[in-house]
């Protein structure tokens, strides 16, 4: 990838944020198809209002979206602003990406998970699932990236480890309230994060998302915004850790392994 890096850096931002946009623009798609179990290529894209085909030159990343007002241009029914913000987000991610890992099969993993882990998030909050369809190939996926990223044996682990923990938490919350707390989505989304990142930093994700999971929960009791039945999704949680990890779980794990051995 040498070649690459004798492009300016202006162009390498230019082009890192134009193809975040174009991943954002498949996010929507996919948030909106696969809950139904729609397919994600046939049809193309049309308005979910008047069901009208939308034109490509309708279908850019956020500009047709400025320029049609937020409307359809044929039954002019608003058009939710979730869309362009997915865009939006999906770019900044890769932005981020690009400059923490700079050009690397790291980043080159990180522009297929990061449009991935928002779809999750976003279809959680919507639906309260994480559909089958993103975490099995996921776990295949964590599996391939994982090899490269810490090794085979590592790898397994983490989806061993990672995967038993939900279903082991899942089981005896089961057991004591007499109701899922914790889905078999949230299962298969932490083995496919262990098989891409290895057993410390799966550890590493369950403590982080547990926590923030914790924080947002015990907030909304405070605020009252849900009661002690309510059903938080877990997976933007999942995803927000996984993010973090992904990034700075090797500087997490030594300044706590620092810590506990005294040794700096
Ligand atoms: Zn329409």
């Amino acid at each position: 990838m040498n070649f690459l890096i004798s492009i300016p850096f202006s162009l390498q931002i230019t082009a890192i944020l134009f193809l975040g946009l174009i991943l954002g623009s498949f996010v929507n798609v996919c948030i909106h198809r696969l809950p139904k179990k729609e397919s994600i290529i046939f049809p193309g894209s049309h308005c979910i209002s008047c069901n009208e085909p939308i034109s490509a030159w309708d279908n850019i990343p956020i500009f047709s979206y400025l320029l049609l007002n937020g409307k359809c241009r044929q039954c002019t029914k608003p058009i939710s602003a979730i869309y362009p913000i997915n865009e939006l987000i999906t770019a900044l991610l890769l932005l981020v990406g690009f400059l923490k890992l700079g050009i690397s099969i790291k980043f080159l993993i990180f522009c297929i998970i990061a449009p991935t882990l928002l779809t999750i998030s976003i279809i959680d909050i919507k639906h309260k699932i994480i559909p089958d369809i993103i975490t099995i190939p996921g776990i295949l996926f964590g599996l391939i990236a994982g090899s490269y990223l810490v090794g085979l044996k590592d790898s397994s682990l983490g989806l061993i480890v990672g995967g038993s923990t939900f279903l082991i938490i899942s089981e005896i919350y089961y057991r004591i309230r007499g109701r899922v707390g914790m889905g078999g989505g949230d299962i298969k989304f932490i083995a496919a994060a262990g098989a891409l990142l290895g057993i410390q930093q799966v550890i590493l994700i369950i403590f982080i998302s547990s926590f923030m999971g914790s924080f947002v929960g015990l907030a909304g009791l405070a605020g009252k915004k849900f009661n002690a039945l309510s059903q938080i999704p877990f997976g933007p949680f999942l995803s927000g850790g996984t993010l973090i990890v992904y990034f700075w779980g090797e500087q997490i794990i030594q300044i706590y392994i620092m810590n506990i051995t005294g040794r700096y």
